[in-house]
């Protein structure tokens, strides 16, 4: 068992809030560490040391070369690594061990890309109608508050520490409560690479007092959040007192249209890929399968055919599909949503429990589950499920599958299937989201940028977009004949 603590200002630390969580395995129910929960105080301190460590220049003076240094080491670090973290991810959060091999894979590949990006041409120059030299050059926001989900523990963080450490800012950082130990892992990896002290600063605790606090701080001079819709509200509000910069990344409800004339078996492998990778604890699931008419008894049979084989169980066990889901409570969560969607009429075709036999008792797991005659004002259709429950929708041509995709709060991602080269793109133009795939679902490119439309979020990560949001953009004009300006005569 692990006793985690907090790494402030180059030391690791336990609080004083005696009040400590307990972080459990989700496929076994076992401890495996204690996490301590900081105050508000505490977490005051670390936003202080990192305003202090960013004012002081140690960090944001360094030249990107230099700075880029400590991120290759750092990537370098995670791939000898490698099998530890991934080991840790699948304890922690649950999931199947060629999910989290995929993470750590691309925790690396994300501080070699920031690193090198770091390092290519910024800045434009102008053409101004004065004898002046007009240039516009980037900086680091100054402290940058990166709060982060449970789903991709290590990823998500990295998707923030890697950018914002590569522009310089300096950073306090909360991981989910439930999901810290490869967090932990992580700034072992700073401390190693020598990152200087006070630059990278980690507190562990509650959303409701760690995350608000940072969100609150006038000390902060970013906040970038992913996890849920109603939490990125509450950050946007709170982030108002400063009026600090705020990037969310925030929940999905996404369409994946199938259309007649796909490749059917590879509409739904993807399809199966879209909803049931990551037990559906994915913001960019596809929930929401829309087939057209013509081929929608033919794909639902597939579908399920396909689904009732996949084998649900502990991460790390071979030949298991799916993982555990995260938590009792985010268990219990979906097989509420299931419940609502019994209740709203819906037709349950496969699945809907959970599963607790045959070695399975102690953890979380859910069978996948498959809904189909549903409306669109159900809540089983509008709501984020965050689990391994999808809905199977018809539609009669494309106008209609636009309109039902679209016809969400949200806006994360979107799929659209179909040999036709020209109709999947005129439909994927059409699709409100921000992150799309056509003939197939789900990867995730460090170079492009990652973000939503509509309650989906506010900024993207990734690419060079994610290296913006944890920038300043200033611009410096140089007068080149230096004489008195002569307005006042
Ligand atoms: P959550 O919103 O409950 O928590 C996210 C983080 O915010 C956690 O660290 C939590 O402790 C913290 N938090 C909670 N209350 C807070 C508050 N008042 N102020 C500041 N911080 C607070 O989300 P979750 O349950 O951990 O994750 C699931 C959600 O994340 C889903 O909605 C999913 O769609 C979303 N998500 C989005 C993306 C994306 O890229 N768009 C990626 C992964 C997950």
């Amino acid at each position: 068992m692990m006793e985690l603590k907090m790494f402030i200002n180059g030391e690791w630390r336990t609080s004083n809030n005696k009040d400590i969580h307990e972080v459990l395995n989700p496929a076994t129910g076992e401890l495996i560490a204690t996490a301590p929960r900081a105050t508000i105080e505490e977490t005051k301190e670390a936003i202080q040391v990192a305003r202090d460590t960013f004012e002081s220049g140690v960090w944001s003076d360094l030249t990107a070369q230099e700075r880029a240094k400590y991120l290759y080491k750092i990537a370098d670090k995670i791939d000898e690594r490698f099998e530890e973290l991934v080991e840790l991810e699948v304890m922690n959060n649950g999931k199947r061990k060629a999910e989290a091999e995929f993470d750590v894979g691309d925790a690396a590949t994300c501080f070699r890309y920031y690193a090198g990006l770091i390092t290519t041409p910024s800045g434009e120059t102008y053409s101004v109608p004065e004898p002046v030299q007009a240039m516009v050059v980037r900086e680091p926001v100054g402290v940058a508050g990166l709060i982060v989900p449970w789903n991709f523990p290590l990823l998500m963080s990295v998707w923030k520490i890697a950018p914002a450490l590569a522009a310089g800012n300096t950073i306090v950082y909360k991981p989910a409560e439930i999901t810290p130990v490869t967090a932990i892992k992580l700034f072992e990896i700073l401390e190693e690479v020598g990152i200087p002290t006070g630059v990278a600063n980690m507190v562990l605790g509650k959303g409701s007092v760690v995350g608000q606090t940072i969100a609150e701080s006038k000390e902060v001079d970013v906040v970038s959040f992913t996890g849920s819709t109603d939490v990125g509200r509450q950050i946007m509000k709170a982030a108002a007192g400063n009026l600090k910069k705020i990037s969310l990344e925030l929940g999905g409800k996404s369409p994946n249209i199938i259309f007649a004339d796909a490749d059917f078996e590879t509409a739904v492998d993807y399809a199966l890929f879209g909803i049931f990778f990551g037990a559906g604890q994915v913001c960019s699931s596809g929930s929401r399968i829309l087939v057209e008419e013509s081929i929608y008894d033919k794909f639902v049979e597939s579908f399920i055919e396909r689904a009732r084989k996949i084998k649900v169980g502990p991460g790390m066990q071979e030949g298991v599909d799916v993982g555990a889901i995260v938590s009792k409570q985010q268990m219990e969560s979906i097989l509420e949503y299931i419940e609502i969607g019994k209740k709203e009429g819906a037709t349950l075709a496969l699945g809907g429990n959970r599963l607790s036999e045959n070695g399975l008792e102690k953890g979380n797991f859910i069978e996948p589950t498959v809904f189909t005659d549903v409306t669109q004002d159900m809540r089983i259709v509008q709501e984020e499920i965050f689990g391994p429950v999808v809905v199977i929708q018809k539609f009669k041509d494309e106008k209609e599958a636009i309109q039902l995709a679209n016809d969400s709060d949200f806006g994360l991602a979107g799929g659209v299937f179909s040999q036709d080269g020209a109709k999947a793109l005129r439909v994927i133009k059409k699709v409100r989201a921000g992150i799309t795939w056509i003939n197939s679902y789900h990867p995730t490119y460090v170079e492009a940028p990652w973000g939503g439309y509509k309650q989906s979020g506010i900024g993207r990560s990734l690419g060079t977009y994610g290296l913006e949001d944890f920038q300043e953009i200033k611009q410096i004009n140089i007068n080149l004949a230096v004489e008195p300006v002569g307005w006042f005569s």
